[in-house]
């Protein structure tokens, strides 16, 4: 079994949701008292949030590559970051380590296209759902990419920063959510990619009439298959 490094801490609410599925999910595979080798490095996410906000992803970035840097020394055999607005910064990242960085918009991708979908609704954070380091990933794995109108994205925003990375788990964001995927529904999405890491704290399939993709549920089985490739 290779040991999966987690850079995570962004935040430790789904980061917490990564280390039991990626343990769980070793345990439906191999059995018994098997657990998943893993190393964390957890950073303050406070740090990472007010360098987004000032647009300082380079020093953001180098904050993330010495974490991949502490997790190769500390033995991990891929690496993974636990969010995905920060794969804004993959580039850098990957570029500090020797070990394979397991890309999260790639484990989307693949899920999305297993599925058989391809015309897709993206939710997450602004930085996710309006810049292109993540949509072009997505579009250049074979998928129509659709996000919702400016009144959704900033709701959707809103309830990530305000509540999700809190703990925070309101009804009411629920309903409102349940409205966005609703629209990019009729707007032609045939699945949602739930394209933060905390959104499956508030959605599940239940709240939606396609297909949802929650991106750190799919990012821990990804992991998992690479570390346990071959056994
Ligand atoms: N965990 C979130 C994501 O997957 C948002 C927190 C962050 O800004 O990293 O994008």
């Amino acid at each position: 079994m290779r040991t999966i490094g987690l850079i995570g801490g962004m935040s430790w609410e789904s980061t917490a949701e990564y280390y039991r599925l990626v343990n769980e999910l070793t345990r439906e595979r191999l059995g018994g008292l098997h657990s998943a080798r893993c190393v964390l490095y957890s950073v303050d996410f406070a740090e990472i949030e007010q360098l987004q906000v000032q647009d300082r992803w380079a020093e953001a970035g180098e904050i993330l590559a010495a974490a991949a840097r502490a997790l190769e020394a500390a033995g991990a055999d891929l690496v993974l970051i636990c969010t995905n607005t920060m794969h804004k910064v993959a580039d850098r990242v990957e570029a500090a380590i020797s070990v394979p960085l397991l890309h999260l918009a790639d484990a989307t991708a693949q899920a999305v296209r297993a599925s058989g979908l391809r015309r897709v609704g993206l939710l997450g954070t602004a930085f996710t759902m309006e810049q292109d380091f993540y949509r072009g990933r997505l579009e250049a794995g074979g998928l129509d990419v659709l996000v919702p109108d400016a009144e959704g994205r900033a709701i959707v925003h809103r309830v990530i920063y305000e509540e999700l990375c809190l703990g925070i788990v309101r009804e009411e964001s629920r309903a409102a959510y349940r409205e966005v995927i609703a629209d990019l529904v009729v707007g032609g999405a045939e699945g949602v990619i739930l394209g933060c890491t905390e959104i499956e704290l508030l959605i599940g399939s239940e709240d939606s009439p396609v297909p949802v993709f929650p991106t750190a549920r799919l990012h821990a089985a990804a992991a998992v298959r690479a570390a346990l490739h071959g056994m």
